[in-house]
């Protein structure tokens, strides 16, 4: 297997294994937010992508388009599509060899894709709370030309530090906004889960 279809293995089943450990979290959450399936969705979704035989591929980019196509495959509603597009955008281009103003780039791609297809802004109490940040992040860490490691340390504070801002939030996108300024006090469910993505990232690709 090369190093870049390895790297994306081992974030792949460290996803799936830490959202199998926190789906009743996520589920709790999404049941004061929504419908209280984000946990179970999240948990398919990576499970699936787990059981793809990724070991002929070539590079990082093509595991990842097929972890995305999993997603958007095998979950449904809200989360399936927008996660699917995040990771398919990102793997769209993903480099040979990452270093931190391509993750940059890539990152700020998912971004776009995610905004493209959910209409969500930042500040309307969704995942886009927690990539937005890690983006900039990672932009910042690029022009000061921090190290992989480094640079996706910071990013990951920055996505967790995102979601928790969403407590603040009313939402104004997904079920959520059902609720509207009622949703105010409780954490994003899809905020937690780019935490929890981008944390794993920063001990499995660098
Ligand atoms: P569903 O709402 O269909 O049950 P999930 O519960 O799996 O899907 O996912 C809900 C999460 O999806 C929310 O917490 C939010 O972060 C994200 N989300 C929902 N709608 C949007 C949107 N339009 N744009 C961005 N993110 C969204
Ligand atoms: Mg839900
Ligand atoms: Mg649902």
């Amino acid at each position: 297997m090369t190093d870049g279809v390895a790297a994306v293995t081992r974030w792949l089943r460290a996803c799936a294994d830490e959202f199998d450990a926190r789906r009743e979290e996520l589920d709790a959450l999404d049941r004061l937010l929504g419908d209280g399936d984000h946990g179970t969705n999240m948990c398919r979704g990576f499970i699936a992508a787990q059981t793809l035989d990724l070991s002929e591929l070539v590079t990082g980019a093509e595991a990842l388009r097929q972890v995305g196509m999993a997603l958007v495959s095998n979950v449904g509603g809200a989360s399936g599509p927008l996660f699917g597009t995040y990771l398919l955008r990102i793997g769209a281009v993903w480099p040979l060899h990452p270093t931190t103003r391509a993750v940059a780039m890539a990152t700020r791609q998912g971004l776009d894709g995610v905004m493209a297809r959910g209409k969500a802004s930042v500040g309307d109490k969704t995942m886009v709370d927690a990539i937005a940040p890690a983006a900039d992040s990672l932009d910042l860490s690029a022009r000061d030309g921090e190290d992989l490691a480094v640079a996706l340390e910071k990013a990951a504070d920055a996505a967790e530090a995102g979601a928790l801002a969403t407590v603040g939030m009313a939402a104004r996108r997904g079920r959520a906004h059902l609720l509207a300024g009622e949703s105010v006090g409780v954490i994003d469910p899809g905020a937690v889960s780019v935490g929890i993505i981008a944390r794993i990232a920063a001990q499995s690709l660098s």
